[in-house]
């Protein structure tokens, strides 16, 4: 079947677009390998490459990230140097020169190791639609809605714990990832590849507030983490792995060990 792609110049144009049934493509990098191997309804693309949607602005220690700003793009600002450990873990060069911001909120794990970090950094998501809104990381956006860009707080760098265990250096999706902000009375954990989605480590993140990041507390808060995990089997790891090493991978990113 042939497909219709559209490219508007605006975010009224892409809304437009899409309330005619147009599907979202930013980079492509999921949309296009489905859309190539998997039985598909969707007759129209309405690409983002034009929208005005790509850049990062940082105000005041506020980033503001662009949805179809590219993960190579996001590696190069050197005020955003806390993430590069994360996106040089996602896919690989060429992959990370297509790849957008808000295409990788929405590609389910065990890929989304960006959005797992949003999560962990408490990200807004901006929502432009019949009414603009900001939703959490993870939470469904409406038939016709786009995301537009991301804004999160900068943690300082010091603060910053990423670990992600996959199998090769490129192109594998993540068996466990763990992004964490650790301040002090303010400790927030995300996960991804151990749940449908990205999810908060809320029972651990509990164990730690007000508590010393000391071995002691960050080995129970690292055992409670598999309350909020439902891993699942896929051809990168068993649930039964993800659930065995989680606990060791949070453990290993709040004390900064290495592997
Ligand atoms: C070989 C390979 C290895 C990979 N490895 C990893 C990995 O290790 N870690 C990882 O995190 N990811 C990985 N990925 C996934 C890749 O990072 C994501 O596919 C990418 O971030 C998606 O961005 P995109 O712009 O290409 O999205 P697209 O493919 O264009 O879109 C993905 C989905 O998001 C929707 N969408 C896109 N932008 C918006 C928007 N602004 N508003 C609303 N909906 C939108 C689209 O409609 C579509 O449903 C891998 C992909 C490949 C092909």
């Amino acid at each position: 079947m042939s497909l219709a792609v559209h490219t508007p110049d605006s975010v009224p144009g892409v809304l437009a677009a899409l309330s005619e049934g147009g599907l979202v493509i930013a980079g492509g990098t999921h949309v296009m390998p489905r859309l190539n191997t998997e039985p598909s309804d969707v007759e129209s693309l309405v690409s983002l490459r034009r929208a005005g949607l790509a850049g990062v602005a940082i105000v005041d220690g506020i980033a503001r990230v662009g949805a179809a700003t590219t993960l190579a793009q996001l590696g190069r600002e050197p005020e955003l140097g806390f993430l590069r450990g994360a996106l040089e873990a996602i896919a690989s060069p060429t992959i990370r020169n297509m790849a957008t911001v808000g295409g990788n909120l929405f590609v389910g794990q065990p890929y989304g190791d960006l959005a797992v970090c949003l999560l962990a950094l408490d990200a807004e998501v901006h929502v432009a639609g019949e009414n603009e809104r900001t939703i959490e990381v993870g939470e469904p956006i409406a038939p016709g809605e786009l995301v537009t860009a991301v804004t999160f707080e900068l943690p300082g760098a010091a603060n910053w714990r990423f670990t992600k265990a996959m199998r090769r250096r490129l192109n594998s999706a993540s068996i466990v990832t763990v992004a964490a902000v650790v301040k002090p009375g303010d400790v927030r954990i995300a996960l991804g590849g151990v749940a449908p989605r990205p999810v908060r480590a809320r029972a651990a993140e509990a164990l730690l507030t007000g508590k010393p990041l000391d071995r002691e507390h960050v080995e129970a808060a690292a055992k409670a983490a598999v309350q909020d995990a439902e891993p699942f089997t896929d051809a990168y790891a068993s649930a039964w792995y993800r659930e065995r090493v989680l606990p060791v991978h949070v453990r290993r990113a709040l004390l900064g060990e290495e592997a």
